[in-house]
């Protein structure tokens, strides 16, 4: 069944047609007319309230449907998740950069909404996996303590807002050290007054403008730079120099585990979570900050970029998958030649979401539907897709699927 999708503007996505997330719209309804000025953030696949997903022959949202259809779900997914869709699809295409935050553990996430429901409307967890589309840049985890020590000592503006007794006691600590004094260097750092943070970051900015390259590349000039310029005086822009700075290319994926901090900076990418609004935030944000939650929850170990990468498996010549270890979700790549046979899909206990990302053909359940970049269907539990590319074409698919 074919989708109409809901798409939010958040300011921080990529304007008009050099937005992922605007191509795949007009490229699926050549109705859709593209506005250059305005930012297309992000697509929503799914049955979340905030952008429910409408079947289109149907003209009924996907999720009434389900309701009345429980064959849709399976029996599985029904006895772990009810009658739902745990999971939201997502594609993003950023811009600038978004909120450094952290998604809270199950049951964290059940005493926040209980103590606090009007900041944490939402008790369940936000486990997310993202696949990058195009150059993608993201903060994820801290880094190894060896790497935050070396910033500390070239960065005299930074330690000169935290205690110097902290700084140097995290600067005498070995490498698989003790996680308390990361914390709190990190809760001085989140606690600096807003004064001390805005001079801080002016004075640095203006001593790396006039350093050598070289120097302004070891401390990530341009990046906190580019950071500063979107967000002035903010605290975020001096995360960088503690948490990892990744560079994905198309392809590789990162997951994010409950209390790991991270932060997307720029670039398209496929998302996946579980349906939740669970966000603590840390900074990179005009919204509240909650420090004592947010320092108190944080994953202080130290992970390395190789660490942070999450790879797919291969589950046959046209598929590959990725599982992180939660039930909610899992997403699978499908890529098609067109000198391949048509491909069938694996069939899965759980409902799908699947979008075609590019090429041409036609897709298949009980009625063929043309398939091109941006169209987007639901496939019912324990069926299966046939992917057939048009001569010559290819046919690349992203499917999401509950965990089961
Ligand atoms: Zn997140």
């Amino acid at each position: 069944m074919e989708l109409q999708c809901t798409v939010q503007n958040y300011d921080w996505g990529k304007l008009g047609s050099d937005s992922m997330v605007a191509k795949l719209l007009s490229s699926a309804d050549s109705k859709v007319s593209i506005d250059a000025s305005k930012p297309y953030a992000e697509l929503w696949m799914g049955t979340h309230p905030n952008g429910p997903a409408l079947i289109i022959d149907r003209n009924v949202l996907l999720g009434d449907y389900i309701k009345d259809n429980l064959d849709a779900i399976g029996p599985v997914v029904k006895s772990k998740f009810g009658v739902s869709v745990p999971f939201l699809l997502k594609i993003l295409s950023i811009r600038k950069a978004l909120s450094i935050q952290a998604h809270p553990k199950k049951e964290h996430a059940e005493e926040l909404h209980k103590s606090f429901p009007d900041m944490y409307k939402d008790p369940n967890h936000k486990p997310e996996l993202a696949i990058a589309l195009t150059p993608f840049e993201a903060l994820c985890g801290f880094r190894p303590l060896s790497e935050i020590k070396i910033f500390l000592t070239k960065l005299p503006e930074l330690t000169e807002i935290l205690s110097a007794d902290s700084v140097s006691a995290l600067l005498a600590q070995e490498d698989q050290g003790d996680q308390n004094i990361l914390k709190q260097v990190f809760h001085l750092l989140m606690t600096a007054s807003k004064d001390a943070l805005a001079s801080s970051l002016s004075k640095f900015l203006t001593r790396l403008e006039k350093e050598d390259a070289s120097v302004q590349l070891s401390l990530l000039y341009q990046l906190v730079q580019r950071l500063h310029s979107d967000f002035p005086g903010d605290v975020g822009c001096w995360a960088p120099y503690f948490m990892n700075y990744l560079e994905l290319r198309p392809g590789q994926a990162i997951f994010l585990k409950p209390n790991l901090p991270h932060a997307y900076i720029s670039g398209d990418c496929v998302e996946c979570m579980a349906c939740s609004d669970n966000v603590v935030r840390a900074g990179l944000t005009p919204k509240h900050i909650d420090v004592p939650t947010l320092v108190g929850m944080l994953d202080y170990g130290s992970y390395t970029k190789d660490e942070l990468l999450f790879n797919p498996k291969l589950e046959d010549e046209n598929c590959c998958i990725w599982r992180p270890p939660v039930p909610d979700f899992a997403v699978a790549k499908i890529k098609v030649n067109g000198d391949d046979e048509p491909y069938n899909t694996i069939i899965r206990p759980s409902p799908s979401l699947i979008i075609v990302t590019s090429g041409s053909g036609e897709i298949c359940d009980t009625e063929p539907i043309p398939a091109r970049p941006g169209v987007v269907v639901f496939l019912k539990a324990s069926r299966q897709l046939t992917l057939t590319p048009a001569p010559g074409s290819h046919l690349e698919a992203y499917q999401a699927i509950c965990n089961v």
